[in-house]
């Protein structure tokens, strides 16, 4: 099993918006002469949502094992409200999400390696998986 420190080695890609396939639109309802204002929150939600998101890796697969979230019962809740693992390795994931400027999301996400502790009882314990 890979741990968090081979993990961290590998320098992988952190999520943003647009890996992940995130999109807003600014609704064709919306006046003309309110578009450009639209359009300007619209950038700053983005960047909002790439600030919080190079906490995470992109895609919907466990960095570690290769489970697929999208699969039932790939996680599983932890006692934090909203954060979780998956369920094949125990790699720590958040489902609920509220950026900065306060726009929340519900998404299995991956904490991205950079982010996690790696103690040495914790990179044992992985090892010996
Ligand atoms: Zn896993």
């Amino acid at each position: 099993m890979t741990t968090i420190t081979e993990l961290q080695a590998a320098e992988m890609q952190c999520a943003t918006a647009e890996n992940m396939g995130m999109s807003i639109s600014v609704s064709d309802d919306v006046p003309e002469d309110q578009r450009e204002s639209a359009e300007a929150e619209k950038a700053v939600a983005f960047a909002d949502l790439d600030e919080y998101l190079v906490a995470f890796v992109p895609g919907e697969k466990c960095p570690r094992c290769d489970s697929n979230f999208a699969d039932l019962g790939s996680f599983f809740w932890g006692i934090a409200n909203g954060e979780g693992f998956c369920s094949q390795c125990r790699y720590p994931v958040r489902v609920c999400h509220k950026t900065k400027k306060g726009w929340t999301f519900e998404r299995i996400l991956a904490y991205h390696p950079s982010v996690l502790c790696t103690p040495e009882s914790e990179n044992n314990e992985a090892e010996e998986r």
